[in-house]
């Protein structure tokens, strides 16, 4: 049989999150690879969804999703940002903000359009950019004054006359870069200038620390027309399984975006809409001690890092920090991946496999902390093995 695989397809494997999360289970190693959390949600928002289910929202929902889900995310974006979204025809439930990016990708991207995207970069844009036929064309984030940050010149001269959209992810995975305002101006001043679409991933929207502020890309001047705005529940609340996502978007581009997910998913789980529209509006205190707590998960971690002699770039948003493996003396961080739980017992995520110039991501290695304390001291305890004395 010939190879069944699109060609558009063929140059995706299995994901780098479910090899390191299998070789961690087969080696027994501690899993600081795959972002997902090892502790629960609010217990009130599981015991709306287990009510919704028990109370019969077993059916097909509405198509942009429940009206309270969407009301609840209007309130949210108003309240948190200023922003006004309506609720009837500018609000979209989505299978998570994987299905959201991907159907914003196929509705405003016809084949051969070109989109911005920054490496390293989230691996679900590069595949949705190839399923719309369309080309990314990579500006990469280096490392200047200790994170990771973009040249402006870089980014303009990444914009051509096939350029149909930037893809933005901040508070950004798998970097933990927060964009400043400076650094968001530049994006909004080149969307403007060439009329692209700006698709912002938000999805840590909520997990920033010390006096790190998101800022939504839609709030800068002239962007809101024209930004597509995603965001989950999986991140703010800990139930990444439960795969519940919105978009917000003037009305244009939201019937855009919702004439594709129609035909990806219709629609979108109920009971989660229900729990999700309860824990937008009432569990806004859990959020916060949510964060402070990854704060002090990132302190541990960074320390413990830090003490095994990696050269360590503190996060300023997410549940991940980039390692810098020289020190150490090692230089390829896909070998030192595959390696690491034999040398150590502990699993980590190669960023270079992030990038299309995997030589800029060569060094560094992503550890996720969103794991009980008890989890980061065993692993921290191990890879102390690694320092060089
Ligand atoms: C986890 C993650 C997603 C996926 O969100 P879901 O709601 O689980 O689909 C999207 N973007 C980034 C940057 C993520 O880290």
């Amino acid at each position: 049989m010939t190879e069944p695989l699109v060609r558009r397809m063929r140059e995706f494997g299995p994901t780098v999150f479910a090899t390191m999360t299998k070789l961690a289970v087969e080696t027994g190693s501690i899993n600081l690879g795959q972002g997902f959390p090892d502790t629960d949600g609010p217990p009130r928002m599981l015991d709306r969804a287990v009510e919704a289910i028990r109370g019969g929202l077993n059916q097909y929902p509405p198509g942009p999703g429940v009206p309270e889900l969407r009301q609840a995310v209007s309130d949210h974006r108003k309240q948190w940002y200023g922003l006004a979204y309506d609720p009837d025809g500018e609000v979209l439930v989505t299978v998570g903000a994987t299905e959201a990016i991907a159907a914003a990708v196929l509705a405003v991207c016809e084949p051969g359009d070109e989109v911005i995207v920054f490496e390293p970069f989230y691996d679900s844009y590069t595949a949705a950019v190839a399923l719309a036929g369309a080309v990314r064309r990579p500006v990469t984030l280096r490392v200047d004054a200790g994170r990771f940050t973009f040249d402006p010149a870089e980014l303009a001269a990444a914009a051509g006359p096939r350029t149909r959209a930037v893809l933005v992810n901040s508070p950004h995975n798998p970097t933990g870069t927060v964009f400043t305002r400076e650094e968001l101006e530049a994006i909004a001043r080149l969307c403007r200038e060439r009329d692209l679409v700006a698709i912002t991933d938000e999805v840590y929207e909520h997990l920033v620390f010390d006096d790190a502020e998101h800022i939504p890309l839609a709030t800068l001047p002239g962007m809101r027309e024209r930004t597509i705005m995603i965001s989950s529940a999986g991140k703010s609340f800990s139930v990444t399984g439960w795969k519940t996502g919105w978009v917000c978007a003037p009305e244009p581009l939201l019937r855009a975006v919702q004439t594709v997910k129609q035909f990806l998913t219709f629609t979108s789980s109920a009971p989660w809409q229900l729990a999700v529209a309860y824990a937008l509006r009432e569990e806004t205190a859990w959020v916060a001690g949510q964060r402070a707590g990854l704060q002090a998960k990132r302190d541990r971690l960074v320390a413990g890092l830090e003490e095994a002699g990696f050269g360590v770039l503190r996060p300023a948003g997410t549940y991940f920090v980039q390692t810098d493996i020289r020190p150490l003396g090692f230089d390829d961080g896909l070998d030192l991946a595959m390696r690491l739980p034999e040398l150590a017992g502990v699993v980590a995520i190669p960023t270079q496999v992030f990038y299309d110039h995997p030589s800029r991501g060569r060094h560094y290695l992503r550890f996720a902390f969103c794991k009980r304390d008890e989890v980061i001291e065993e692993a921290v305890a191990r890879l102390r093995s690694l320092r060089r004395d």
